[in-house]
């Protein structure tokens, strides 16, 4: 099987990004995994502490990696969003294939020092883990908010950027370059649009020449996104979108079975939802027709 890393510089190669799902239960597993597959292409799933603590560390590794080994087919897992070395070691153990390592709430010169320490101990225990780490301000929580947070001032430097990864060793960089974590109401009715600093993603890039992850992207403007790509991006990070897809779908399941009482019976809508949802983000991610 081919690692993540080879998946990736491949992807940087064709002009295409590999979608990134967050994965809560197994129905968004399942939904992501049978979209990628049926559009050939490469995806990784990613649990943040709160879905990790849900589900399992061990238990989601080992379903992500049997999926791979079945089925023989390029999926990977990522930790979402992990604040602390504790539970980053958990994941490496698990056999996660990547780390977002987020001290980005902390000062610079603190991130730093604490996610070069990471990086160190992290390839101690699996030499080929990608650490991804954050600097820069996208706001928290992929739901639904009332008010978008003013993320102005958290933009990321293609300066300070580079000085990041020269002295974390980091893998691959989450930036703020105009994304945020959540969706407002308008932008689930899609009466708005997140735009993107499209000429910051290629200064950063140009001064680091690093992998680079969009986070919070439920929600872009589509052309912002293709363009995003262009300009470097390689892992596109969708996550409140299919919430809001899983939501639906089981509600439409409950409310077209009210008798129903068998999981295998209801469950479908949810997983057809998120589906649509996720096919439609790979196929733009991958460039699909
Ligand atoms: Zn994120």
């Amino acid at each position: 099987m081919r690692s993540l890393r080879s998946v990736l510089e491949e992807a940087q190669k064709k002009g295409v990004a590999v979608g990134h799902f967050n994965i809560g239960d197994f129905v968004l597993l399942k939904a992501v995994f049978e979209s990628a597959r049926e559009l050939e292409v490469p995806v990784i799933v990613g649990a943040s502490e709160g879905e990790r603590k849900f589900l399992g560390v061990r238990q989601i590794g080992a379903m992500v990696q049997s999926l791979r080994e079945e089925f023989n087919f390029p999926i990977f897992l990522n930790a979402d969003h992990t604040h602390s070395l504790a539970s980053a070691i958990d994941a490496a153990k698990a056999g996660f294939d990547a780390i977002v390592f987020d001290l980005s709430a902390l000062p610079f010169e603190e991130n730093v020092r604490q996610t070069r320490a990471a990086v160190e101990e992290l390839k101690s225990i699996n030499p080929d883990i990608l650490i991804e780490g954050e600097i820069g301000d996208i706001g928290t929580g992929s739901e639904i908010h009332d008010v978008a947070p003013d993320l102005s001032k958290g933009l990321t430097s293609p300066q300070e950027a580079k000085q990041y990864i020269d002295s974390t060793g980091v893998d691959v960089l989450a930036p703020a370059v105009g994304n945020m974590h959540g969706m407002l109401q308008s932008m689930v009715q899609g009466t708005t649009k997140k735009r993107l600093d499209l000429a910051r993603i290629s200064q950063i890039k140009s001064a680091t020449n690093v992998l680079l992850t969009l986070h919070g992207a439920s929600g872009t403007d589509d052309e912002d996104l293709r363009s995003a790509i262009d300009a470097g991006i390689n892992i596109v990070h969708i996550n409140t979108e299919l919430r809001v897809a899983w939501r639906r779908g089981l509600e439409e399941g409950l409310a077209k079975h009210p008798q129903e009482v068998v999981p295998y019976k209801i469950l479908p809508a949810a997983i057809e939802a998120v589906k649509q949802v996720a096919t439609s983000r790979l196929k733009l991610f991958n460039k699909v027709k």
